[in-house]
Formats: C-alpha cells, structure tokens, sequence
C-alpha cells in the first residue's frame, strides 16, 4: 500500500468525542427541520460518525450541513442530500442495492447500518481504496469495485435498489435494466450545474414510473452514459 494513503487514513480519528455525538445530534435535528421524516434515515445518520470521514483537520466541518473536498476533485455529499437521497430509496433489511459513486464511503455506511448487502463503484482508484480501508476499520464490509459504474454491474444484478450519488445527463440504459421488477432507482439528472433529483420505479421488464423532484447540484457522473472526463 502506498505510504501516502496509509498516512490519510491514519490521520482519520477514529475517537468519537461527546463533542462530536452532540455535534451529530444537532445536525440530525436540523434534517429532520429540513423536512426528513424517515426515522429510520435519521437514526442512521445518529449512528454514523461523520468525521471519521474527515481528515482531523477538518473535523469541525463534519456536522455542518455542507458538501466537503475529498480530493481529486470530488467531494463527500451534503448530510441533507444523503438523507434525501436514502429517504426516496425506501430500503429494507436484506435488500440488494448498488451504489455508483463510492466517494468517501459515507453514504455507504449509512445504507449498511440501515441493514442493506451493499455494491459500491467508484471510478477513482485512490478513492476506492480510501473508502475501502476506512470502511473495513469502521467494521462495515460492503462489496466494493473501481471502474465505470455506468455501466452498472452486470455479474451482481439483478438490485432492489440503485442510487447514484453524481449528476448524469441521461439515466444510464445499464442502470435501468439492473434494476429489479419493483425496484426503485434515485438518480440526479441534469447539466453539469444543476440536476433534478430524478426516482424511476420499475414497474416490469418494460414501464418505468419517472418522478421528477428537487433540484441538487453534484459533480459530474463522468463515463461511457455519463460526461466526458
Ligand atoms: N456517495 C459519496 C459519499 O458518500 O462520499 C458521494 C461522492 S461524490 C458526490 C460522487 C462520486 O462519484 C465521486 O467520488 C466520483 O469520483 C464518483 N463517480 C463519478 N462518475 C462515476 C462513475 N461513472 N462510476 C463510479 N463513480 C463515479
């Protein structure tokens, strides 16, 4: 492993303070004032320790309410986006779900601890393995690959569930045939700027129920059905 990813992940820390569960409990209330009302998503993001997320130096950005850098261009989405991303997922325990846009691996842990069998692709390598390491510390095991999550993962699927945590300019074919009968995919779709937060419910083999929503800005879904790099 390479030094540099060994020292990032060692200067994540791994203590959480009553200063930081009271900073999670604050920022918990100030989704559910936003307008989440899923219980269950509010009791994950309780859970999850945001900061270990962070670079010590930042931690004091953990719980605000923003999207934060988390190298190569990319960032670790905004609590409130997570939330309402997992909200419109309606997931349950046992429930299969795919995830393109690995990033930070937070969103990852808040669907494991919502009791899902995670698949997560992510498109940077020094990410994947980031998130990877820091994932497996914090005890969560999700099934993890780096490549073109556009192209869905086609030896996994069928999956009850897709989220796709990048704004993509049309909703990958892939995606929408890995989605199982039933299944509900969230998906922001729109220009590089701005996106609207797109649910397609698959009805059968052939008619998918489309529900447009609020508008978020992520950064690009870059790949083969997605933006060029
Ligand atoms: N879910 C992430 C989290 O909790 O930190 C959010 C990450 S960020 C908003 C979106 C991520 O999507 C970036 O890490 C980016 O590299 C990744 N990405 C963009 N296009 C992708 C693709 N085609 N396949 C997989 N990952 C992609």
């Amino acid at each position: 492993m390479q030094l540099s990813l060994i020292n990032s992940v060692i200067a994540v820390a791994m203590i959480d303070e009553y200063k930081h569960k009271g900073a999670r409990k604050k920022l918990v209330e100030e989704l559910a004032a936003k307008g989440i009302t899923d219980k269950t998503v509010l009791k994950a993001m309780l859970q999850v320790p945001r900061h270990y997320f962070f670079n010590k130096t930042f931690d004091a950005h953990a719980y605000v309410d923003k999207a934060f850098p988390i190298g190569e261009g990319q960032t670790i989405s905004q609590p409130y986006t997570v939330a309402y991303q997992t909200q419109v997922l309606q997931v349950h325990k046992g429930e299969k779900v795919l995830e393109i846009g690995t990033g930070s691996g937070y969103q990852a842990a808040i669907l494991i601890e919502l009791g899902v069998k995670l698949y997560s692709i992510e498109r940077h390598e020094k990410l994947y393995k980031k998130a990877k390491l820091l994932l497996g510390k914090m005890g969560y095991h999700p099934t993890l690959t780096c490549g073109d999550g556009t192209k869905g993962w086609p030896e996994m699927a069928p999956f009850d569930k897709i989220i796709v945590t990048a704004g993509a300019p049309v909703i990958p074919k892939a995606l929408m045939s890995q989605l199982a009968v039933g299944g509900i995919m969230v998906i922001p779709v729109g220009n590089e700027a701005t996106q609207k937060m797109v649910c397609i419910i698959k009805k059968d083999e052939k008619t998918f129920e489309k529900i447009v929503l609020k508008d978020f800005a992520f950064v690009p879904l870059i790949g083969e059905e997605g933006w060029d790099a």
